[in-house]
């Protein structure tokens, strides 16, 4: 049976602590699907076609990975998608408790689908898409904090948003 693993995340934008948790993981899984998932309670900052373009644009050269969106229940569209794992990033502390209970709970849905989760690498840390929109926000140079292929368009506002 095919390992399809889903990382799901609001990727507004991917920056290179996302892209570098999907590298890793390429060797993991037969299949990755990058998904971003459509929070009817967060409002995003780049529209959904930016941050899909975005990520297409990073992952092109990466045949096992494909960059989709979704709406509703994270273990609803594992189903759909016959995903056996959910992927996910650790930074800190505070990532792991609320990774804890989200994992816990869609553990109790679905059992059948394991979360696994990748620890951030050190240099990467630091880095979160909410500080990378407010560099943009307010026009700072935000280019060293997305993946190499979007460096040169991040900072060519106004982007689509
Ligand atoms: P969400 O809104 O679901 O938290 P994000 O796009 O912020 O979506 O994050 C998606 C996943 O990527 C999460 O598991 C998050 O912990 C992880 N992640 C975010 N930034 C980094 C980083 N710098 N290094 C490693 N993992 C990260």
């Amino acid at each position: 049976m095919k390992r399809i693993a889903l990382f799901p995340g609001s990727f507004d934008p991917i920056t290179i602590g996302h892209e570098s948790i999907v590298r890793r993981a390429v060797g993991l899984f037969d299949e990755i699907i990058v998904s971003v998932g459509q929070n009817s309670t967060k409002q995003g900052f780049f529209s959904m076609e930016t941050r899909l373009e975005w990520l297409r644009i990073v992952f092109e050269d990466l045949p096992s990975v494909k960059v989709t969106t979704y709406k509703g229940l994270t273990v609803d569209y594992c189903k759909e998608a016959g995903a056996g794992f959910i992927l996910r990033g650790l930074r800190t502390a505070a990532d792991f408790e609320f990774e804890r209970s989200i994992g816990q709970m869609n553990k109790k849905m679905l059992p059948a689908v394991e979360t696994v989760f990748l620890l951030s690498s050190p240099e990467y840390t630091p880095i979160s898409s909410s500080i990378v929109r407010d560099i943009i926000r307010f026009g700072g140079d935000a280019s060293e904090f997305v993946p190499s292929k979007l460096r040169d368009l991040i900072n060519k506002q106004p982007y689509q948003l």
